[in-house]
C-alpha cells in the first residue's frame, strides 16, 4: 500500500512527489503522457511569461542565462529535477478510474492497480480543447495545437482568439510569411497577452500586415475558405489552414465520474477546500490548474507550485492524528 498516488506529471505533480518525498512518504506518480506532457505539446517557440525562480518546484533553483525560460529550458528543468531526486514515477499510464475500498483508495490505470491512502489529482487542463462547434470544424487543416511556424509560410491562415496563444500564432506564422487573418470575438486584443507582445500585434493590425475582424466569429469552415460573421455582415475569405487557440479544458468528466463534485454553473469549479485542497472526497486532494474548472487563467504553475505543500501539510497532520 503506497501512502499517496500522484496522478498527473507536470510542475506541480512533480511538486507533489517532491515535497511527499520530503515528508518521508511513499508515492507514485503516475503520467499518461511523457514527462511534463504539457509543456512538452507546447509551441516550440514558447517563451514563459514567468521567470525562471516564480517556476522552481521543491525550492531547487531552475539556472537560467534569460530572465524568461523557454520550452526547453523548462522540459531540462523538470526532467534534471525528476531524475536527480530519484522520484518515483510511471511515465505513458493513464489512471482512468479510483474508488473507496475499506480505508484507502484503489486506482486502476492503463496498465496496472494500485492502492494508496491518499490521492492528488493533478491533471491540468491541456489535453482536452474547447471547440467552435462550427461546421468543418473536423477538417485536417483545423487545429486547436500548434507546435511550430514554418509549416505555414506561404499560407492563408485564419487565427480563432485574442489570447496569448492565439496572438503568437498569429505574429510567428506571418513572420514566416503566412497570410495571416485574426477572427477576435471582442473588441481589442486581450490585456491579457504579454506585455511586450501586445504593442508588436496592434501595431501590425494598424499598419495592415496583419487582418483583424473584431466583434466576429467563424461560422463555418470549408477546404479553400471560411465564412465570418462580423458587425458588416457575412465575409467569406480564401483559407489553407485554421488555427482555433480557443483554449483547453480539465476533463471534468474524469472528475465527475470519480466522484469531485463541480459547481454547477458553467464554470464546473471542482469543490475544494482552500486551506488544505481537499475534495469533497477525503483524502482526494487537487493541485495545479485542474483547480480553476473552466477559468483555466486562475491557476498557473507561478502561484499553484504552493498546493504541494498544502496538500502534504494537511496529509501529516492526518497521519499524525
Ligand atoms: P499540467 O502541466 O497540464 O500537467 C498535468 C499532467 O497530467 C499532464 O502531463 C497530463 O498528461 C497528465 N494527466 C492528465 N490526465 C491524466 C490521467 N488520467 N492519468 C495520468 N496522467 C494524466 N504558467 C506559469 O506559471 N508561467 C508561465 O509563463 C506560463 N506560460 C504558459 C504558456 C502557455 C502557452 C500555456 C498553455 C500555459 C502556460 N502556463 C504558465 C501555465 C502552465 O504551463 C500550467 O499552469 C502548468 O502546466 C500547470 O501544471 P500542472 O502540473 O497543474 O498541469
Amino acid at each position: 500500500m503506497l501512502d499517496i498516488v500522484i496522478i498527473g506529471g507536470g510542475p506541480i505533480g512533480i511538486a507533489c512527489g517532491l515535497a511527499a518525498q520530503k515528508a518521508g512518504l511513499s508515492f507514485l506518480i503516475l503520467e499518461k503522457g511523457t514527462l511534463v506532457n504539457s509543456l512538452y505539446n507546447y509551441p516550440s517557440t514558447m517563451t514563459f511569461f514567468s521567470t525562471s525562480e516564480k517556476l522552481e518546484v521543491g525550492n531547487i533553483p531552475f539556472v537560467t542565462t534569460h530572465t524568461k525560460p523557454n520550452r526547453a529550458d523548462a522540459l531540462e528543468y523538470y526532467r534534471r529535477v525528476a531524475l536527480s531526486n530519484n522520484l518515483s514515477l510511471h511515465l505513458f499510464e493513464e489512471v482512468t478510474e479510483f474508488h473507496k475500498k475499506d480505508n484507502h483508495y484503489h486506482i486502476t490505470t492503463t496498465k496496472g492497480e494500485y492502492d494508496a491512502k491518499y490521492v492528488i489529482v493533478a491533471t491540468g487542463f491541456y489535453d482536452i480543447s474547447v471547440n467552435l462547434n462550427i461546421p468543418g470544424e473536423d477538417l485536417p487543416k483545423v487545429k486547436h495545437y500548434y507546435q511550430d511556424p514554418h509549416y505555414y509560410t506561404l499560407q492563408k491562415v485564419v487565427v480563432v482568439g485574442s489570447s496569448n496563444s492565439a496572438i503568437d500564432v498569429a505574429l510567428e506564422t506571418w513572420r514566416k510569411g503566412a497570410e495571416v487573418t485574426l477572427v477576435i470575438r471582442g473588441n481589442e486584443i486581450s490585456h491579457r497577452v504579454k506585455y511586450w507582445v501586445r504593442p508588436d500585434i496592434i501595431n501590425r493590425i494598424k499598419e495592415g500586415s496583419i487582418k483583424a475582424y473584431f466583434n466576429s466569429n467563424l461560422k463555418a469552415i470549408r477546404e479553400d475558405e471560411v465564412d465570418i460573421e462580423t458587425p458588416d455582415g457575412l465575409v467569406t475569405i480564401q483559407n489553407d489552414f485554421v488555427m482555433a487557440m480557443t483554449g483547453y479544458k480539465p476533463n471534468f468528466n474524469f472528475l465527475s465520474h470519480m466522484g469531485i463534485r463541480l459547481s454547477d454553473d458553467d464554470k464546473y469549479i471542482p469543490q475544494y477546500n482552500a486551506d488544505t485542497m481537499e475534495t469533497n472526497l477525503p483524502g482526494v486532494y487537487l493541485a495545479g490548474v485542474v483547480c480553476g474548472g473552466m477559468d483555466t487563467h486562475l491557476w498557473f504553475i507561478e502561484n499553484s507550485r504552493i498546493h504541494a505543500e498544502m496538500i502534504l501539510n494537511d496529509i501529516k497532520t492526518k497521519e499524525q492524528k
